[in-house]
């Protein structure tokens, strides 16, 4: 049996039918239908062998389980449906999360509207509350929390008591775990909280490649952002670019998993090689050549606007890299973008460097300029924008409802968040549905009505690199519909007010003169 066990709660170890996206679907609350057909659409079971390791696990995990091995230790990652067996003979638990109790921004943006706990808070619960995990306790296992939502155990120090957490680890994890699992297997005393500085960040050498394969291919090429937005708990970690050998190491271990589909993960993939804040060209175009050498299916976990905005007006790179991603196999690619406010006076104080190379007082227009690239090289985003930060106006909210007004025919979901207090701004307030103004509802029915509407068009390629996708189909499609019903019914929905924005405008455009 294992010494150190690695382990999620079933919204995290799976592989959301592998669609990356479709796990966004646990951050949602449980309405309109009951959690089981939730948790059926978007967190599926990990397939896994009899001693219940994982087909694929989430990344983070991999790299830890890699790390470890790689440092001597008995160590394994299993699904939270067999850790019962598993659990008889280990010494320390690991537990690692996006999200453990639904306060990332997504969850809670929801968690706040509905009232009610989200699926991936509730998943996370019951596993801890499973009688093994007590039993666990009682035979004197440690158990140690960390991952990415590892700030969120501040917040919830009464639950570490009840469920026998020991220790919570923050931060970059390569270095420091290691000594961590070290003192845990000597029966030593654990720190309650434990959070590394960016100076502890790990060196590219401290960072293991992983051994098994990863949920839907993920494979990382860069650390680190340089942009410094003060609502991002990325903020200033060191820049540091996997090299090509090791993203090819971790995209070969994937492919022999028989992953056919995947996703390159950083901050900003258009920075991958970068020198500074502008894109490489000869360094995207390897890597993405790369990419498609293993996989059949390429996306990317994030991209920026002023990036994809510069590759183009230079160097035609979006238009370089679709010849590369997209082909007879593949129609269309992922990213996530984050937008979070079209108010410039908004955007220039929280995250002035967001447009660089650009002015940040472009920002609205480079947001439509890098959307109307997308649509044509078939780039189909999740934009974020982000609600309730701090000293926002009710002029602020209304020209993000204005620019969704303008992308009103661009292929993407539009996801609305409520701030969360990370980053530089931690020490504010979080936000919360009964602070909604008109302004705010507005903005949530704007991204709920186009959600709807281009999810239908999303919906019809989705599933087509997968046989089965015309039997998923309809579940979506239903799925997305009765949303439609109810949100009609309850007068959620609203359509671009065209005469509003023109006056608007009108408004704007004197207010400059
Ligand atoms: S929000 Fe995005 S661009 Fe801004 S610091 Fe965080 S990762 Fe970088």
């Amino acid at each position: 049996m294992t010494d150190v066990v690695l382990t999620t709660d079933r919204t995290m170890m799976s592989n959301h039918r592998q669609k990356e996206f479709l796990g966004f679907g646990t951050t949602g609350a449980p309405v309109i239908f009951p959690e089981f057909v939730w948790l059926w659409m978007f967190a599926p079971k990990m397939k896994c062998d009899t001693r219940g390791r994982p087909w694929q696990a989430p990344y983070g995990l991999r790299k830890l389980e890699a790390r470890l091995k790689d440092q001597g230790f008995d160590a394994e990652i299993i699904v939270p449906h067999k850790l019962e067996n598993a659990l008889s003979d280990a010494k320390v638990i690991i537990i690692s999360h996006h999200d453990f109790f639904g306060f990332g921004p997504p969850s809670s943006t929801f968690a706040s509207l509905f009232e009610k706990e989200t699926v991936n808070a509730r998943s996370f619960k019951r596993l801890m509350e499973e009688p093994f995990i007590a039993e666990a306790k009682k035979r004197g296992v440690t158990i140690i929390a960390g991952g990415p939502a590892a700030w969120q155990w501040r917040y919830r120090e009464q639950l570490m008591e009840k469920w026998g957490i020991d220790c919570v680890f923050d931060g970059e994890g390569e270095r420091e775990i290691v000594n961590l699992i070290g003192k845990a297997m000597a029966g030593e005393q654990l720190p309650k909280f434990m959070e590394m500085s960016h100076n502890d960040a790990p060196t590219l050498e401290e960072i293991s490649c992983i051994r098994d394969a990863s949920v839907n291919g993920l494979v990382e090429i860069m650390r680190g952002c340089p942009r410094g937005c003060k609502f991002c708990s990325v903020t200033n970690r060191p820049l540091r670019f996997i090299p090509l050998d090791r993203v090819e190491q971790e995209l070969k271990v994937n492919a022999e998993a028989g992953i056919t589909g995947g996703t390159f993960h950083s901050e900003d993939v258009l920075l991958y090689g970068a020198k500074g804040l502008e894109p490489n060209p000869e360094k995207l175009i390897e890597l993405n050549i790369l990419g498609k050498r293993y996989y059949r299916n390429l996306a990317w976990a994030h991209a920026s606007v002023s990036a994809i905005v510069k590759g183009e007006r230079d160097h035609k790179l979006i238009s370089r890299l679709e010849e590369i991603i997209i082909d007879g196999r593949q129609k269309w690619w992922g990213a996530e973008i984050g937008v979070e406010t079209a108010s410039v006076p908004l955007a220039s104080k929280i995250m002035p460097q967001k447009a660089k190379p650009y002015d940040i007082r472009d920002w609205p227009e480079l947001v439509k300029e890098a959307a109307g690239i997308m649509q044509d090289v078939s780039l189909v985003p999740a934009m974020t924008v982000i609600t309730g930060l701090p000293d926002e106006t009710e002029d602020d909210v209304l020209r993000t409802v204005d620019l969704i007004d303008d992308l009103w025919d661009f292929k993407a979901i539009i996801m609305p968040m409520f701030f969360v207090p990370m980053g530089m701004l931690s020490q504010n307030d979080w936000f919360k549905a009964y602070k909604l103004s008109d302004a705010h509802m507005e903005l949530l029915k704007k991204c709920l009505t186009h959600g709807t509407r281009q999810g239908k068009d999303i919906l019809r390629d989705y599933f087509s690199d997968r046989w089965y996708g015309p039997l998923m189909k309809p579940f979506y499609w239903t799925f997305i519909n009765v949303i439609e019903v109810f949100a009609k019914r309850g007068g959620y929905w609203s359509e671009p007010d065209l005469d509003r924005r023109e006056e608007r405008k009108d408004r704007t455009g004197a207010e400059n003169a």
